[in-house]
């Protein structure tokens, strides 16, 4: 299964892309999640993390570079799921050049849609676990007692804005790049309700 989910920042693609790794046993590949470990590490080029910081998007040929090395992995040869990428109609591009070099085909591109009311609620709660990567909300899922969880430097309102902005001036071209193989699933509610629908999307 070679799938990838499109959403706005705090759409719950981390969380349901998680959830469908068990499932199908194939990784999440999460663009995000690669940058901020390297920028944690020190090793993203110093203008790329202020970026990140800022809420902005990286070039993509920084991005494809990381996908194109990640996808080559054995661990991703049955199937991965795209979380994060890609985000621009470039990125799109280079990984169906990618996906055709190593002769797959996305199955199926999954749009999460969240207004953007909800998003920064979610996001301004969020708290993501220091040793795990789990991801928390203030109120609805907290972290167990003895956790220790931060907050991400660009989950402020300020950022998110920047962050949705960069969404918005995107996610049509994309929608369009990928025509039949896009299934639009409500990605409000629970979790379960949430995944539910996915599913449902899956075999639609
Ligand atoms: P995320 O965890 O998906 O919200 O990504 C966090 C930040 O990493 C984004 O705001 C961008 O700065 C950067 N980033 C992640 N994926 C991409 C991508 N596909 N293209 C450009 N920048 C990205």
């Amino acid at each position: 299964m070679m799938l990838v989910f499109i959403g706005p920042p705090g759409a719950g693609k981390g969380t349901q892309a998680r959830r469908l790794t068990e499932r199908f046993a194939i990784p999440q590949v999460a663009t995000g999640d690669m940058l901020r470990a390297r920028k944690d590490a020190g090793t993203l080029p110093a203008d790329l993390a202020e970026t990140m910081s800022a809420g902005g998007l990286l070039p993509d040929e920084a991005v494809v570079r990381l996908i194109a090395d990640r996808i080559g992995e054995p661990d991703c040869a049955r199937g991965f799921i795209l979380d994060g990428f890609p985000r621009t109609r470039g990125q799109a591009t280079a990984l169906e050049g990618m996906l055709k070099g190593l002769k797959m085909a996305l199955d199926r591109v999954i749009f999460l849609q969240v207004p953007d009311s909800l998003i920064v609620e979610r996001i301004v709660n969020r708290r993501v676990c220091v040793s795990t990567g789990e991801v928390f909300h203030l109120m609805y899922s907290p972290a167990p007692p003895g956790r220790e969880v931060r907050q991400r430097d660009d989950d402020t309102e300020v950022k998110i804005r920047r962050r949705l902005q960069e969404y918005g001036n995107t996610f049509e071209a994309l929608r369009e790049y990928y025509g039949s193989l896009v299934r639009e699933v409500d990605g409000t509610g629970s979790i379960d309700e949430v995944s539910t629908r996915i599913s449902q999307a899956l075999e639609a």
